[in-house]
């Protein structure tokens, strides 16, 4: 149909425009110059705008109208139409003034926020941050959202979620978490994490990390890992996906742990439809699919015993002089070590989703107006108290150690925890449907897991809403009880409950 092939078309060049920032904001992570900063910024503005003039294009507008009235399109046409149009509608719902607005106030915000955290002082970040808080209310009204302005920003990361559904699960897992700590806590199992803490060459780790990332079927072919400050995976195409790690000085498990969670995002790019690439259809679904995917593989394949039955004695063939007197046990439990800490980033998985607790708890209250910026800190420390039983003692390990509020982004953190939900309710299913899937991984055959996401997942794309994506690929709605079960047999085993 011809309708449907001049869509096609426009769409594509937006993608390409897209893509071409993306690999310019890549770029500025990983090799730009610093002098270039100013100049970068403007590259990536024009490319921007002329993307959402192309997106928000009459011409656009006009054949989705016309495609929504249109008969005999398939089922992939439909959904193409349908998502189209939400992004349409999304983008021409923000006045351009406000865009602006915005991307000024991100990056200004980002900046004070970097000497903020690096001084420890949150007082200069506070005025940025409240003029955030009130532009992405503004943001919130021009969406709409079904009953508080928060809900607005949740939908953005997460299609269908809110702030009602979110509470709801938490509530769930909450108690769980909390009792399992305690558990744990109360255990005289001892752990200790000495082994993973030594001096590791850099180019051993690269060495390693990779290897592991080929095993997982991530093609390097169509992928490559470089340098950053802080670890991403980007895409602008199945076929050109990137990752980024950092290096611990003294300490294996950031890189590790950090290539496969990145590799894990990239297997997800790689295994899109290239059929639909240029389009809405063929990206991923919501960024609480994406990372269940890279939590998947790090946690639950990657802190596993099966899997370092195969892979430590590579590791300890690579690392002699360090891991030499470690047990494969010991080093398990090293690993896995469950321990209240202030920093999210670094916490294991059974308090990291309180770290998340916290801060959707505060997100909800300030956009409420019943938590003013100010009590920030005062309020956060609270929490961190309450929640986990540490007490930051300073901001810079407590309210300033997350970039997402720097850059606006609210509504955000929830879906790591979703992620985590989500990842564990997939790995249940694909336990039934493949039959000897912990002794393959023993053996280090991981694609066949691979193979079952890329099937249930990767492919589908944007065609359903994370929650009916879930039900399909598993059988049953999003929920918190497959997520409880793993950790439970997991950390009952670890430490002896
Ligand atoms: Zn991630």
């Amino acid at each position: 149909m011809q309708t449907i092939e001049t869509l096609l078309e426009l769409l594509g060049e937006v993608q390409d425009l897209t893509a071409a920032s993306a690999l310019l904001e890549w770029d500025q992570e990983t090799y730009m110059p610093p002098k270039a900063a100013a100049a970068r910024a403007q590259q990536l503005a024009s490319l921007a705008g002329i993307a959402h003039e192309k997106l928000t294009s009459p011409e656009i507008g006009a054949l989705l109208g016309r495609l929504r009235e249109a008969r005999g399109l398939s089922e992939d046409e439909q959904a193409l139409v349908r998502e189209t149009a939400r992004d349409h509608d999304r983008a021409r719902k923000l006045p351009r003034e406000l865009v602006q607005a915005l991307a000024r106030a991100q990056s200004e915000a980002l900046h004070v926020w970097t000497e903020a955290k690096q001084a420890s002082r949150f007082e200069p970040f506070a005025p940025h941050l409240e003029r955030l808080i009130a532009l992405k209310q503004e943001v919130a009204r021009h969406l709409g959202f079904a009953e508080v302005p928060y809900d607005a920003l949740i939908d953005d990361h997460e299609l269908g979620a809110t702030t009602r559904s979110v509470a709801a699960l938490f509530a769930k897992l909450a108690p769980e978490l909390v009792s399992l700590l305690r558990a744990i806590q109360a255990s005289p199992v001892p752990i200790d994490a000495r082994c993973v803490q030594a001096s590791f060459a850099e180019d051993a780790q690269i060495e390693f990390a990779l290897d592991v990332a080929r095993a997982m079927g991530f093609d390097l072919e169509a992928g490559r890992l470089d340098r950053s400050a802080h670890p991403f995976c980007t895409a602008f195409h199945p076929t050109d996906v990137r990752l980024t790690t950092r290096f611990g000085e003294h300490d294996l498990r950031p890189a590790l742990f950090g290539v496969i969670h990145e590799a894990g995002h990239g297997l997800y790019e790689q295994g899109l439809d290239v059929a639909w690439s240029r389009t809405p259809l063929g990206h991923p679904a919501s960024l609480g699919i994406h990372e269940s995917q890279s939590r998947l593989w790090e946690n639950i394949v990657a802190r596993s015993l099966p899997f370092w039955r195969h892979f430590f004695p590579k590791l300890k063939a690579k690392f002699a002089a360090q891991l030499e007197p470690v047990t494969l046990e010991q080093f398990y439990r090293a690993i896995n070590q469950v321990r209240p800490s202030l920093i999210r980033v670094e916490a294991d998985e059974v308090t990291y989703n309180l770290h998340i607790i916290l801060r959707f708890e505060l997100e909800q209250q300030l956009f409420a107006g019943t938590l003013q910026v100010r009590d920030l800190p005062s309020a956060w420390n609270r929490r961190m108290q309450q929640w986990l039983g540490v007490e930051p003692p300073s901001d810079k390990e407590g309210v300033l150690q997350d970039i997402h509020w720097a850059m606006g982004a609210f509504g955000y953190f929830p879906t790591y925890t979703l992620g985590n939900v989500y990842a564990a309710q997939l790995f249940e299913r694909a336990q039934q449907d493949l039959a000897g899937l912990e002794q393959g991984i023993a053996r280090g055959e991981l694609t066949p897991l691979r193979d079952w996401l890329r099937e249930r997942v990767h492919r589908q794309g944007r065609r359903y809403p994370p929650a009916q994506l879930i039900e399909r690929a598993t059988g049953q709605a999003p929920s918190h009880e497959p997520f409880v079960r793993y950790l439970r047999a997991k950390f009952g085993a670890i430490y002896r409950l």
